[in-house]
């Protein structure tokens, strides 16, 4: 093996297997030999667990498949207008390694959640314990910035898995794990938790306590095919990530367009609107209320409600005005908008066990 540094942090490196020369990424962990698709650990011995998600799509069907989707998603908000301006780019795939891990899990939680009949509010304790099998999947990259791949990994089931051969790469770049096998239980478990956790915030009011116990039982490497197509419409570029196992979008962009902002611009006017005529009598019904000493507290709901109302409309029409001077909005696989995943309350927290 010859070693040689260039100025990239990329080392040359030989194959122990077939001696062709190949490059060697500063951070890589386990990497695959290019040509022959010999798998190792870095500076160790071969990885012989090594399986692959084929991919069922090629160029063609790729275009086919985000073509569909735009008009579909485009149809919904943006306007299907867009289509005669795209020109769609050649698709490309790269090979993204993971790893897939099984364990066996148990959870125990407790919260609260409120619940209303007519005017009593009452709190509900929630707890909770679960116990089961789970398959989780984790990026073997340190820096996730690649689009959708988040989405596309959240989208993956190991039913069609095989054996690596590097033939079925189709010569497509074929990524090297930036993390040890050794971290994958640990990102697992990271994983499971902030989602569970996010959806268990969903649920209630109050998440006070939220356990996970997993065992691993299994831990396989895996590349997985994630093609990414571009577009430009009027001179800016666009993307859309496609499953190359399922043939489906995962996440895709769509310009904002005159239409889409026009059809904003008049919710948001409606609603401040809507606002402004709720607000309008609220200081005559508290004048009225105030005078009236036979009415009972209850009462003075109804102005109360109506101000609080107005508020959220108000509220509202600004959200949804700021969302029109965007440049582009960011669609799943279904044709919503997206919003945030994880909730900014499980990061913390998530941030808080890493410190302490
Ligand atoms: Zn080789």
């Amino acid at each position: 093996m010859t070693t040689q540094e260039s100025p990239q942090e990329l080392v040359q490196y030989r194959c122990k297997k077939c001696n062709a020369p190949y490059p060697l990424g500063a951070d890589d962990v386990i990497a695959t030999c290019p040509y022959c698709g010999y798998t190792f650990i870095v500076g160790g011995s071969e990885l012989t667990k090594h399986m692959i998600l084929p991919s069922r799509l090629d160029e063609k069907s790729v275009r086919k498949s985000v073509t569909k989707w735009l008009k579909l998603t485009s149809s919904k908000s943006v306007g299907e207008g867009i289509m005669k301006g795209i020109d769609l780019e050649t698709p490309t795939l790269q090979w993204i390694p993971v790893f897939r891990v099984l364990a066996d899990f148990e959870i125990h939680y407790l919260g609260a959640k409120q619940e209303r009949s007519d005017y009593k509010k009452t709190w509900v304790k929630i707890e909770e314990t679960n116990s089961g099998e789970t398959a989780e999947w984790v990026l073997a990259r340190r820096h996730a910035a690649t689009f959708g791949v988040e989405e596309f990994i959240e989208s993956l089931s190991d039913d069609t898995a095989k054996p690596f051969k590097i033939g079925m790469a189709e010569s497509a770049p074929v990524l090297n794990s930036e993390i040890d096998e050794g971290d994958a239980p640990t990102r697992a478990h990271q994983r499971k938790r902030a989602r569970d956790r996010a959806e268990l915030q969903e649920q209630m009011e109050h998440l006070f306590d939220y356990h996970l116990k997993m065992n691993p039982k299994d831990c396989a490497y895996m590349h997985v095919p994630y093609w990414l197509a571009r577009y430009t419409y009027k001179k800016g570029t666009f993307r859309v990530a496609v499953s190359g196992v399922t043939g489906n979008v995962v996440l895709g962009e769509l310009p904002v367009t005159k239409l889409y902002r026009a059809k904003r611009w008049v919710t948001s006017l409606a609603m401040l609107i809507a606002s402004a005529l709720l607000m309008q009598p609220v200081p005559y019904i508290l004048y009225a209320l105030m005078q009236d000493s036979s009415s009972n507290g209850d009462a003075f709901m109804i102005p109360l409600g109506m101000a609080f109302l107005a508020v959220l409309l108000w509220g509202g029409a600004y959200t949804i005005v700021g969302g029109s001077l965007r440049y582009e909005i960011c669609v799943t696989a279904d044709g919503k908008e997206r919003d945030k995943r994880f909730s900014f309350g499980g990061t913390m927290d998530d941030m808080k066990e890493r410190i302490s």
